[in-house]
């Protein structure tokens, strides 16, 4: 099934998703589904609440540049009840964007490192040290899934200056509610 991007001022994107008890089918054709809409959106990663769908659950795909200035873009990965535990205390700051928010960039700082556990479709449990770019999708993510936004974590001026970006998507974005 098609589905649709839930936009920012959506009370969604607000919501804290539940936990999935069981991978039924359902969850795997929404899995596929959230896959096929990231990369229709081009996207680098989406969450379920970004799709109207309370369930924590998010799908995302690496992304690094070539030695020749291309982006490329790795297989897209699916996770499940994710649990991230400690997080480095050295951070990195870098623009984030988000298909709920679109041309909007901002500036974010992020633990460079994180350890996930999550399922993955067939159930198992896996467990990984992430970093760079793997940490900070996978941290933006699961923010998703308690219902934390990027720009909730950007600095007070950062915030302040998009402010006007953040009423246009308002404006010119379609609310479900
Ligand atoms: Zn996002």
């Amino acid at each position: 099934m098609k589905l649709s991007i839930r936009y920012y001022g959506d009370p969604i994107l607000r919501t804290k998703a539940k936990a999935i008890e069981e991978i039924t089918p359902e969850i795997i054709q929404l899995a596929h589904d959230m896959v096929a809409a990231m990369v229709e959106y081009n996207g680098v990663g989406l969450a379920a609440p970004q799709v109207g769908h309370l369930l924590r659950i998010y799908v995302f795909r690496d992304e690094w540049l070539t030695e020749n200035g291309q982006y490329e873009l790795g297989h897209p990965q699916v996770v499940i009840n994710p649990v991230l535990t400690s997080p480095s205390k050295d951070t990195e700051t870098m623009l984030e964007g988000c298909l709920s928010l679109p041309n909007l960039h901002v500036k974010v700082t992020r633990p460079k490192k994180i350890h996930i556990s999550y399922q993955n479709l067939k159930g198992e449990i896996i467990e990984q040290e992430l970093e760079g770019f793997l940490a900070r999708v996978n941290m933006h993510e699961n923010d998703h899934l308690n219902g934390v936004l990027h720009i909730d974590r950007a600095a007070p001026k950062d915030r302040n200056a998009i402010e006007a970006g953040l009423q246009k998507i308002k404006q010119q974005y379609p609310q479900t509610v």
